[in-house]
């Protein structure tokens, strides 16, 4: 692999509820460029482990259990404010795999390295070459060091918190300003935390604070930003 495969893969990491798959989805439309929201991978592997008894602890059976799994992500066939259908095997579980219960599993499982390895190559191929905005946690450091654009998408602990409640609550999910923003807390000291792939900003990652602004001026600043950048190594932008 070369670094030109990379040249137009947009990273975009940075801790839950930042606002990075909304940004990434407008910022996709504009560019003309894929979306592949890396989250929704872990968040499915952690609810097949759920539902089949599997302890967050079982770092073996967690890494067997992402390598087998048929994963699938498609353009949004319903216009409810997801950004893409996710599929476990033919089941529509793009919200099963966003519920309070998901959000306080999923980093332990993701803390294991072997289930990490076993979802690295995956992303790996859909980066390859292609037009991607990619968003994560590992994605400038670790999954595709080489992208051609980094974001670290960041915002205060209670703004994501309150972002994260209206989501929650737009969906008919019962939760408290209190209960989210101890998840949120408790998944930003798991994620950065942990040994493998912790969250943290690339070192070349442009740093962006999402409090106060309007995902319209987020999401003019990057694509200025990548259209920049591809001007100048003269990739076509439209
Ligand atoms: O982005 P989202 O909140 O959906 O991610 C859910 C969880 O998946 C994160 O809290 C983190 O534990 C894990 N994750 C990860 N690496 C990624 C993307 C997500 O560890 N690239």
């Amino acid at each position: 692999m070369t670094d030109l495969d990379h040249r137009q893969v947009i990273a975009i990491d940075g801790p839950g509820a930042a606002g990075k798959s909304t940004v990434a989805r407008r910022l996709a439309d504009q560019l003309g460029a894929m979306l592949f929201d890396t989250g929704a991978l872990y968040r499915t592997v952690t609810l097949a482990a759920l539902r089949q008894d599997i302890a967050p602890s079982d770092e073996q059976a967690l890494a067997e259990l992402a390598g087998g799994l048929s994963i699938t992500f498609q353009p949004a066939s319903v216009a409810d404010g997801r950004t893409a259908d996710v599929l476990l095997d033919d089941e529509d579980v793009t919200w099963a795999i966003r519920t309070p219960e998901i959000d306080s599993s999923v980093s332990p499982v993701s803390a294991h390295p072997a289930v990490r390895e076993q979802l690295l190559d995956v992303q790996r191929n859909i980066a390859n070459g292609a037009r991607v905005v990619i968003v994560g946690r590992d994605i400038g450091t670790v999954v595709t060091p080489d992208a051609g654009i980094k974001i670290y998408l960041d915002a205060s602990t209670e703004e994501r918190a309150r972002r994260r409640l209206v989501d929650l609550h737009e969906r008919g999910i019962d939760a408290t300003f209190d209960s989210v923003l101890a998840d949120l807390k408790a998944r930003d000291a798991f994620d950065s935390g942990r040994a493998t792939a912790p969250l943290r900003p690339a070192q070349d990652a442009v740093i962006i604070g999402s409090d106060g602004r309007t995902i319209d001026e987020i999401v003019t600043e990057i694509d200025s930003i990548v259209r920049a950048r591809w001007e100048s190594e003269g990739i076509p932008h439209g």
